[in-house]
């Protein structure tokens, strides 16, 4: 069994074969996912995914990238939709230093509001990070993040890092860059911290695993991930499956038979 923690399976990507990607992860013992909504465009689909299916999950927030086109409607609608019987965690949400659409300034500003809105709904949070770990940090710090907790999304920083995450209530979640022959943080990452902050995720269509680098991504192959994590911690692979999926059903707060 496992969780796919983050995938947009709501992306124009999969438009044409949903139905099949769904199955296909199924087979591959994907049975729980989290469908991540980052603007007016994807969080819609992502709740219409998550309606459709049981076991499929939700979150919504916004991109970094984009924090300039957010508006204070957007913020109350994001907050309405956290009373969703799906929607389980807020995000994903950050600071993306890599594309120069949203100033840093406006990303941060973007970023604080959603800190404090989950810390409001109670609710935890998703965090998207590409080259902006320090300012990351610090602001969690700052606001105080730690009160809702969170997740590091397809985490890649170093292990000294992922344990101040740690430290604030934050589970390590580990995508594709891990089972990249050059990815040497996330293979350490991958040794050093306890499987029992650990999470495994696809990020799907982005970033698919090897030996399917450069193809579309998709949830199936967040076995590829597990798969990796086990080699690299020595253990076996069904306990990384099932300690992954026990630390995301109860990290989204769902219960199961
Ligand atoms: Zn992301
Ligand atoms: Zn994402």
């Amino acid at each position: 069994m496992l969780f796919d923690t983050h995938v947009h399976l709501n992306a124009d990507q999969f438009e044409e074969d949903l139905e099949e990607t769904i199955q296909r992860a199924r087979q591959a013992g994907v049975t729980y996912m989290t469908v991540v909504g980052f603007d007016r465009k994807t969080i819609p689909k992502a709740l219409e995914i998550a309606e459709s299916d049981e076991n499929i999950y939700a979150a919504v927030g916004w991109h970094p990238v984009d924090a300039i086109d957010m508006t204070e409607e957007d913020l109350a609608w994001i907050e309405e939709l956290t009373s969703h019987p799906k929607v389980v965690a807020l995000g994903e949400m950050g600071l993306d230093y890599h594309w120069d659409k949203s100033p840093a300034d406006v990303q941060k500003e973007v970023f604080r509001k959603q800190i404090r809105l989950a810390k409001k709904v109670l609710m935890p949070i998703i965090i998207h990070n590409r080259e902006a770990t320090e300012d990351i940090v610090q602001i969690l710090k700052e606001e105080n993040a730690a009160e809702v907790g969170g997740i590091m999304h397809c985490y890649s920083g170093p292990v000294e890092t992922a344990r101040e995450c740690i430290d604030m209530n934050f589970l390590i979640s580990l995508g594709g860059p891990v089972t990249f022959k050059n990815a040497k943080l996330p293979k350490e990452v991958a040794k050093a911290v306890d499987l029992k902050h650990m999470l495994v995720e696809t990020d799907c269509p982005f970033l698919a695993p090897h030996p399917n680098r450069g193809k579309r991504n998709e949830p199936a192959y967040v076995k590829l991930v597990a798969e990796q994590v086990a080699e690299l911690k020595g253990i076996s692979y069904e306990e990384v499956s099932r300690v992954t999926t026990e630390n995301a059903l109860s990290f989204f707060g769902i219960s199961h038979s």
